[in-house]
């Protein structure tokens, strides 16, 4: 069968699937994913603990309850192992398949540091819900015999940020190491920075600045084994457990391996603004794409929003109706509850100015900060704590 078939069953192959059924009710379509295709909000996996919820409970539909409610066909825990664009087959680790249009949302992996050390190997990393399905096993394991346990999380971006302070409210001892001065140094206004790494504090996150980790190695305290990481300022840190959180990296392997032409990639498979590669008939979207902006520029955007956006219109094309994706600013809440933040950070080199406002009500004092570009256009801001009406008008001020 000739279906228009999906690669991928994360937010961005589901979310497509959903807007499609939307337009289209009959239109065969298929999903190949290499994991068990429950729908998951990715995001929740940060803030599980704060939200009291196990692996289990964060998926929201399974593979047959998604097949039945938008009448698709899904093969889980199937692996595409090669396409080719002239024959339109998609040869699978169960068979070969054949496709009218396709889409690739196969997401990123989690990029892996070279760090020396007999321990390197029990470095986790979390960007599926199988790893953090691990991880929470690893964390069962070690409360079975210890009462205290030491996290070290490699990494204070949006995601190390979030497990640090998720993990911190949840009684976990949190070594946090960044080689920026502060948490979320690259998303944040400086003086927000400052006061996020504050609050992870209070919360229980020690801070390790301006820092790389070196090497992980097993040690043995007592009958436990534990890890000892050595930073490049020369300290010492013992931990149960070593999170990885330095970044994803967009997964090309389907994309270099296509033939007879393999797709044009740069840091990610790059999309025309219809969400078209370079192959007649293959779309991308997610974690795995770089879109185009208007001006030509191609970027990666590995959030939800920009999914979202590029689903509805490649929904629309794959129906024949072409319309181009449409970004609109979207803010990045933090989940990082001991300092709610939302951030807009300015578009990467540009030159400009942050200046501060700060608003007091009651106990309560919020920081706002726009970041001004030379022509004293507003580029981006941080808000803290932030409010869904502060961000609207913010959002506001930057269209005018
Ligand atoms: C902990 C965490 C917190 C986050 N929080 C936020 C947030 O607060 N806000 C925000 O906007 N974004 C957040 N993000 C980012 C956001 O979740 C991602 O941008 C989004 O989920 C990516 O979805 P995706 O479908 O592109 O990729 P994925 O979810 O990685 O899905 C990829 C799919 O492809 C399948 N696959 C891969 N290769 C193959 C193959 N060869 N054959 C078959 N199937 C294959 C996989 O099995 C999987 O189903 C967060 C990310 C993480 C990890």
């Amino acid at each position: 069968m000739n279906a228009i078939t999906i690669i991928g069953s994360g937010m961005a192959g589901i979310t497509l699937a959903r807007e499609f059924r939307k337009l289209d009710p009959s239109t065969p379509l298929r999903i190949i994913t290499a994991d068990d295709g429950g729908f998951y909000a990715k995001p929740m996996l940060s803030n599980a603990f704060a939200l009291r919820k196990s692996p289990a409970q964060l998926v929201t539909q399974t593979a047959t309850q998604l097949a039945e409610q938008y009448q698709l066909e899904i093969m889980t825990h199937t692996r595409v192992l090669h396409i080719d664009s002239a024959r339109k087959i998609i040869q699978t680790d169960a068979g070969e398949v054949t496709y009218s249009k396709c889409v690739l949302a196969t997401g990123a992996q989690a990029i892996r540091l070279n760090i020396a050390g007999d321990g390197a190997q029990e470095i986790m990393a979390i960007n599926h819900l199988d790893d953090y399905r691990q991880f929470r096993l690893r964390i069962e394991q070690l409360t079975k015999v210890k009462t205290q346990i030491h996290i070290a999380i490699i990494g204070a971006g949006l995601i190390g940020c979030e497990f640090a302070d998720d993990l911190a409210r949840a009684g976990f001892h949190i070594d946090l190491i960044d080689p920026n001065q502060a948490p979320l140094a690259a998303l944040l206004a400086p003086r927000a920075a400052t006061e996020l790494h504050d609050a992870l504090q209070r919360a229980g996150v020690t801070f390790h600045a301006g820092c790389t980790t070196t090497s992980v190695t097993r040690t043995s305290a007592g009958h436990a084994s534990r890890l000892q990481i050595s930073l490049s300022n020369g300290k010492l840190i013992n931990a149960d457990l070593v999170l990885s959180a330095v970044g994803l990296r967009p997964d090309l392997h389907l994309a270099h391996t296509l033939t007879p032409t393999a797709l044009q990639t740069d840091r990610g498979i790059c999309i025309n603004v219809y969400g078209e590669t370079s192959a007649q008939d293959i779309y991308a979207l997610g974690d795995n794409a770089q879109y185009a902006r208007a001006d030509g520029v191609h970027q990666l955007l590995p959030y939800i929003a920009p999914i979202m956006a590029a689903a509805k219109a490649i929904a629309h094309n794959l129906q024949g109706a072409p319309r181009p994706i449409q970004f609109t600013p979207t803010p990045i809440i933090v989940k990082t509850p001991s300092y709610p933040v939302a951030t807009l950070a300015p578009p990467p080199g540009i030159t400009g100015n942050w200046e501060y406002t700060f608003t007091t009500q009651g106990d309560s004092t919020q920081l706002c900060a726009r970041f001004f570009d030379l022509q004293n256009h507003i580029q981006g801001f941080t808000l803290a704590p932030h409010q869904a009406s502060s961000r609207a008008a913010l959002l506001a001020e930057m269209s005018d």
